[in-house]
């Protein structure tokens, strides 16, 4: 089973199905990308602020895998938004990762009480450029601030990461996107387990008409309804169920009864973006 790609504005493509390192602890990172990389994940999701890249490039290194069979996304923390802050940021992540290239750097909050994002972007833009960064898009940009950059620099992003699960599904961002030919990325694909979203009967009445577990049937419907996903665990076997999800398909009911969650349990799992950071 191979993962499909998803075609990107800028020609670049991205494998659909990836794994996230959110909250795997630095001294354990270098194991459990091990594993993801055995298990059979390409695509890796990592920020500076995560404090693990280091983990994730010894883990890469000891692979042995082609890097063109690697696609590697990391991210600009909010203190670094400024023009000279921004290039050395990625230099330095770039260095802990121990790569010439990353696939995807991204904004990873707008901080709009900062109004440096504009700024933040066009050095993402400068980096693009100098082909250290094959492509860049941005993380928890709503609606406006996608206008804001868009309009100010004339560079669309590849891609907008963004707070995304059944109980939160966030229309407006995902249409605005469509339009613009912009990927969507789902953080918190599960629910970081925050929400009883695995024993909703939705999602494990789909689970047993397919011989699935709760969590494949929510991978599944992020992959179907367009979204590139993450889903981050420490534990070797819960990667390899997070991984095997090509096997069946959700019929449109269920994909349909699962999107019916939207605004169950409280939505919202992470911070505002217009007011974080
Ligand atoms: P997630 O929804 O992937 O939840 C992870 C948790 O779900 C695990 O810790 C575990 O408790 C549970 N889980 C995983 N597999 C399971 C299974 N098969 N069965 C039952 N429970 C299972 O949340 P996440 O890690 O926050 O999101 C995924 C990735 O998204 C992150 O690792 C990170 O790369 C990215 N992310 C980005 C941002 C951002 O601001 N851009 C914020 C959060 C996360």
């Amino acid at each position: 089973t191979s993962v499909p790609l998803i075609q990107l504005n800028d020609g670049h493509s991205i494998p659909q199905l990836g794994f996230g390192v959110f909250k795997v602890d630095p001294t354990e990172t270098e194991r459990v990308v091990t594993d993801a990389l055995e298990v059979g994940y390409r695509h890796l999701d990592t920020a500076r602020i995560y404090g693990n890249e280091e983990g994730v490039g010894r883990a890469l290194a000891a692979s042995g895998i082609a890097r063109d069979e690697l696609y590697v996304t990391t991210k600009l923390w909010n203190d670094d938004h400024g023009t000279g802050s921004a290039l050395d940021a990625f230099d330095a992540s770039l260095e802990r990762l121990g790569l010439d290239y990353v696939d995807l750097y991204l904004i990873h909050w707008p901080v709009p009480s900062q109004d440096r994002y504009v700024e933040a972007w066009q050095a993402l833009a400068q980096i693009r450029e100098s082909g250290r960064a094959r492509s860049i898009g941005v993380s928890n940009f709503m609606v406006p601030h996608l206008e804001r950059i868009i309009s100010e620099t004339g560079v669309t992003p590849a891609v907008d990461q963004i707070e995304l699960h059944p109980a939160h599904q966030q229309p407006a961002v995902v249409d605005f996107a469509a339009r613009h030919g912009i990927a969507i990325e789902s953080w918190g694909p599960l629910g970081q387990g925050k929400y009883p979203l695995l024993e909703s009967p939705a999602v494990t009445d789909a689970a047993a008409a397919h011989g699935a577990t709760p969590a494949q049937v929510v991978i599944r419907w992020h992959l179907q309804r367009g979204f590139i996903v993450f889903p981050k665990s420490n534990r070797r076997e819960r990667m390899a169920e997070n991984f095997d999800v090509f096997g069946f398909e959700l019929t449109h009911d269920e994909v349909d009864a699962i999107t019916a969650l939207e605004g169950a349990y409280d939505g919202r799992l992470g911070p505002d973006p217009a007011h974080f950071g």
